[in-house]
């Protein structure tokens, strides 16, 4: 796949911080001003739904909340297909509901599995039968009408083969006719991905995710003993703000090894739904050739690679950070673009396809 460079570029510019949300902020409005200001004036009388298709760990979650973010939550919503199965999977423990469920479904799920066979799947007891698309459908059609109507933000489907030609009706299943729909493809190179969750970094209180090379914290500490640097949690909602430390979960160490499978189809499934014809495309970049990287992007725009060094006179931990340099899946030198100078180019490119 070969994406479109997209030009977020201002000659002797502004700069900000784009870890730091209000200038995160006055960025997204030096960049794409006008254009926010179009799309927060159709959100407010329209709705429309963008497809996010990239491989697992390349940031749909993130560009839908930096969307959200900026739009508001109110008009604007990310819906995760992974998320809405193990949400009713969750609730189905409680009789009622999942009588509530089962009647639903006796009303509207259509398909060659029965449904007797299906709830325990869902329940997670069986886990042989694969969800069949005719009841992904119907799940989603449900958990869609109990909100009002919103701009949606879809992760997660089509997620198989079989999935890709009923996205292209999937806005009238779900009784959203005659608003817009768009495909949004995002590229990261896998390069990109394996160190995402091999430096992922979890707070145990409260859940937030850093990575301890790419984005760490306000504060880092060592442990002399193991000759480990450590991140330490800077969410000041957290009980463990200033002192909890972050850790690796297990099996984040391999890497994208356990998810190789999951990466190959979700590669396959992009090359796929970019053949298709009559629905809008917009496409996301995440790594730049170094040797373009100037004429495009400013510099505060790429991700950053973090070292620590441990001070033994002072006894604190001294971090410098320098532009992070990856290879991309040709092997090309490659510099990659923070999340918010790619939501940029997904606002210009929105407000493009949307003829606004
Ligand atoms: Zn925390």
């Amino acid at each position: 796949m070969d994406f479109p460079i997209y030009k977020t570029k201002i000659d002797n510019g502004k700069k900000f911080n784009l870890t730091n949300p209000d200038q995160r902020k006055d960025y997204f409005y030096y960049k794409a001003g006008p254009e926010i200001e179009k799309l927060k004036e159709y959100i407010k009388e329209n709705t429309f739904i963008i497809y996010l298709l990239g491989k697992k760990n390349s940031g749909k979650g993130t560009y839908s909340k930096m969307m959200a973010e900026l739009l508001g939550a109110e008009t604007l919503a990310h819906f995760s297909v992974g998320d809405m199965i193990r949400a009713i999977s969750a609730e189905i423990k409680d009789p009622a509901k999942k009588r509530k469920l089962a009647e639903y479904l006796k009303q509207n799920y259509r398909g060659w599995i029965p449904l007797e066979k299906l709830i325990p799947a869902i329940e997670g007891r069986d886990t042989k039968t694969l969800l069949p698309t005719e009841l992904i459908l119907a799940l989603i059609k449900r958990e869609i009408a109990k909100r009002p109507k919103k701009t949606i933000f879809i992760d997660g489907f089509p997620r198989d083969m079989d999935q890709v030609s009923y996205s292209l009706f999937f806005r009238d299943l779900i009784g959203f006719r005659d608003d817009p729909d768009i495909m949004a493809f995002i590229d990261v190179p896998t390069s990109v991905i394996e160190e995402r969750i091999k430096f992922r970094r979890i707070c145990p209180t409260c859940n937030t995710s850093r990575n301890i090379e790419l984005f760490p914290t306000a504060q880092a500490g060592y442990d002399e003993a193991s000759k480990e640097f450590y991140l330490v949690c800077d969410n000041p909602d957290c009980a463990g703000f200033g002192k909890q430390k972050l850790v690796a979960k297990e099996g984040d160490e391999l890497g994208v090894t356990p998810i190789k499978d999951r990466l190959a189809t979700d590669q396959k499934l992009m090359e796929k739904a970019m053949e298709l014809h009559g629905i809008p495309k917009i496409f996301l970049r995440n790594a730049i050739p170094v040797n373009v990287a100037k004429d495009y992007v400013d510099d505060y725009e790429l991700t950053m690679a973090y070292e620590f060094s441990w001070n033994e006179k002072n006894k604190k931990v001294d971090m410098v950070e320098k532009p992070w340099v990856v290879s991309d899946d040709n092997g090309v030198p490659s510099y990659s673009l923070q999340a918010p100078a790619v939501a940029v180019s997904l606002i210009k490119q929105l407000v493009q396809v949307l003829g606004i």
